[in-house]
């Protein structure tokens, strides 16, 4: 790689600040901005409304990659996921969910994970480094157009923590909800966290309306910290807390996602721990039938015990849902993103 600077790694602050120094007005940043994340042009030189001078400068400082498809599979219910390669090689993945007039795009937010949840196939590769922003927008960008559809949803639900690397996350964020950008509702764009307080306090003084999305997985100490050994220093109890102030300061509920594992986490004491946690809290239980992920040992329940879960859960007012999965049969389901390229 170049010494150059990546652009697309650039906030907005940041952009206007490069704008400034060479000496152009400012409406020169949602140019920039326009030309980078909505048409995603692969050089400066595309970028035909800027001067040709400014154009020349902006590539002899900055380098503007575009991630280069490696690998794509698609799924006999329309999922299509894909393999990246980014500008220094590294590999991510992402994934495209059709449904009735929707297209949702799960991208994601690091490449691999640090986190370790035993459930979880990008879990076991452990960490390998943070997206840019950039990264992120061209993921759902490049998957709307390989599906030529509007992108209606985005969800940071593919491989990485999003609040272990917040400020590109939320940069992202605020750029796919953009009119300059992808221009995605604010409430149709999701981050998913397993729980790392310090970025859910931060998320909830955010203006916009994103949706946040916590993967508790189990509300009984020993059985989370089992699960998600990487956020055992976060007790359940500060997690309550922080979520009953994310909801009041933001007006918005909160989503819970829940992997039944068979024989863990699915049991009566479970389930009432569970209703507990809930109680006063105003939230919204996705429960996840957990997907298979070689070498994890974790099974799902059978279908019965899965809607008797979920209908124990519902009559004790606990607003409930079940994820139907897509993509299993192509490992682009939750949790089955790896760093592995498919052979
Ligand atoms: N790191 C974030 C977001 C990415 S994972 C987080 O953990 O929330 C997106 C969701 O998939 C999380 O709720 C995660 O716990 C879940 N998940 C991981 N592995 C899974 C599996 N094997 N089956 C079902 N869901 C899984
Ligand atoms: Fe990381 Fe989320 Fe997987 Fe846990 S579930 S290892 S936090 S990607």
């Amino acid at each position: 790689m170049t010494g150059l600077r990546d652009i697309k790694a650039l906030d907005r602050a940041r952009m206007a600040a490069v704008v400034g120094e060479m000496g152009q007005p400012p409406y020169r940043v949602r140019q920039l901005v326009r030309w980078l994340y909505a048409r995603g042009v692969t050089a400066f030189s595309q970028m035909t409304d800027l001067p040709s001078d400014f154009r020349d400068r902006l590539d002899a400082r900055f380098v503007l990659h575009t991630p280069v498809l490696a690998d794509q599979q698609v799924s006999s219910d329309g999922t299509r996921k894909y393999l990246w390669t980014l500008g220094d090689g590294v590999a991510v993945e992402s994934v495209g969910i059709p449904a009735e007039g929707r297209l949702t795009v799960c991208f994601s937010t690091q490449a691999g994970c640090a986190m370790g949840c035993s459930f979880c196939a990008t879990g076991m590769g452990g960490l390998v480094r943070d997206l840019t922003t950039g990264e992120m927008l061209d993921q759902v960008r490049l998957v709307g157009t390989d599906f030529g559809q509007r992108i209606t949803n985005a969800v940071a639900m593919g491989q990485g923590e999003p609040f272990a690397n917040y400020d590109a996350s939320i940069e992202a964020l605020r750029l796919m909800n953009s009119p300059d950008g992808l221009g995605i509702g604010a409430r149709h764009i999701t981050v998913s966290t397993c729980g790392l307080l310090p970025g859910i306090e931060r998320f909830a003084e955010e203006p916009e309306q994103f949706t946040l999305a916590v993967s508790l997985h189990s509300a009984v100490q020993a059985t989370r910290d089992r699960l998600m050994p990487g956020v055992r220093g976060f007790k359940l109890r500060m997690l309550r807390e922080t979520l009953l102030h994310y909801v009041e300061s933001s007006g918005r509920r909160v989503t819970l996602e829940y992997a039944l594992v068979d024989g863990v986490n699915d049991s009566d004491a479970e389930l009432e721990a569970l209703i507990t946690f809930t109680r006063g809290l105003l939230c919204h239980i996705n429960l996840i039938p957990v997907n298979p992920v070689s070498g994890a040992g974790t099974e799902r329940p059978g279908n019965q015990s899965i809607r008797r879960f979920a209908d124990r859960l519902v009559a004790s007012g606990v607003e409930t849902s079940i994820r139907t999965e897509r993509g299993v049969d192509i490992d682009a389901a939750c949790g089955q993103l790896s760093q592995r390229h498919q052979a």
